[in-house]
């Protein structure tokens, strides 16, 4: 990725570490439609607009050889990402994606475990855990999405469901791999549903996150990890949000869906 002299990827001054904000387009958008949202992503976006966060992309598997051809071709400045993947090397898995496939089509990210996995595909920590070892093992990035529902956050067991799924995901997980790993702090009770969490709750469940991460891999590992936001984020919403203390970035879902609203919500900052 080359950059316009001043404009390069600064890290935030104030924590060091580089923002990510990332489009889970989920199950939307055929290869054609990704073509063209990411040429109008393109378009409205100026080169300042990168400066102060990366943008991961995360189109669903059938598009990523097309996003990849054209991020690379007309050297656009976003970053490919997966929306999953499956823990085995190769073999006798009908309709699962390997890690070495995506590292090859230069995925950087892939998400694991975010709560529509967890809840429709029954996917657990452990199988989570197994898709962290399996990213890393490529040389990709985890985005390891954690996130209570609202019934336990009625019941008060926020800070225990974080903690147990910061353990499950980065279990034997060597620390150096752990302090580049990104978490996303999704609220369930905040996805698709409009309800966006406060910028105290982000914080909030940031700080939770950071805290097991500090207590399982030391505190220069916590330190590094980046915590993302996601749940609901609108341009309206993302400018808070990223100025939430402890929070590095987003991950946004139905907005990224539209190129112009992704675009502000880049800009917000
Ligand atoms: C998501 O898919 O991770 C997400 C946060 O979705 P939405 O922004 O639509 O709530």
């Amino acid at each position: 990725m080359s950059a316009k002299k001043g404009y390069e990827l600064k890290p935030n001054p104030a924590t060091g570490r580089y923002r990510l904000i990332s489009g889970n387009w989920k199950m939307n958008l055929n290869h054609l439609e990704a073509i063209s949202i990411v040429q109008k992503l393109y378009f409205e976006l100026r080169d300042v607009d990168y400066a102060f966060s990366e943008i991961s992309i995360h189109p669903p598997a059938t598009s990523l050889r097309s996003l990849q051809l054209l991020i690379e071709s007309d050297r656009m400045r976003f970053s490919l990402g997966a929306q999953n993947l499956y823990f085995e090397q190769k073999g006798a898995f009908t309709g699962e994606i390997s890690a070495s496939m995506l590292s090859k089509l230069n995925v950087r990210y892939v998400i694991v475990g975010h709560s529509e996995r967890r809840k429709f595909f029954g996917e657990t920590d452990e199988i989570v855990n197994k898709k962290v070892a399996a990213t890393f093992g490529e040389a990709m990035t985890p985005i390891v999405c954690v996130g209570e529902s609202m019934q336990e956050r009625e019941d008060g067991k926020t800070d225990d469901v974080l903690s147990q799924q910061v353990r499950g995901a980065f279990g034997e997980i060597a620390p150096e791999l752990v302090a580049k790993a990104v978490v996303a702090y999704e609220p369930i009770w905040a996805i698709g549903t409009g309800l966006v969490a406060t910028p105290e709750d982000a914080s909030s469940g940031a700080s939770l996150i950071r805290d097991e991460i500090e207590r399982n891999f030391g505190v220069e590992v916590a330190n590094s990890v980046r915590i993302q936001y996601g749940g609901s984020v609108t341009p309206t919403t993302a400018a808070e949000l990223l100025a939430a203390d402890g929070v590095d970035g987003l991950l946004v879902g139905g907005a990224s869906l539209d190129a112009e609203a992704f675009a502000r919500i880049v800009r917000s900052l």
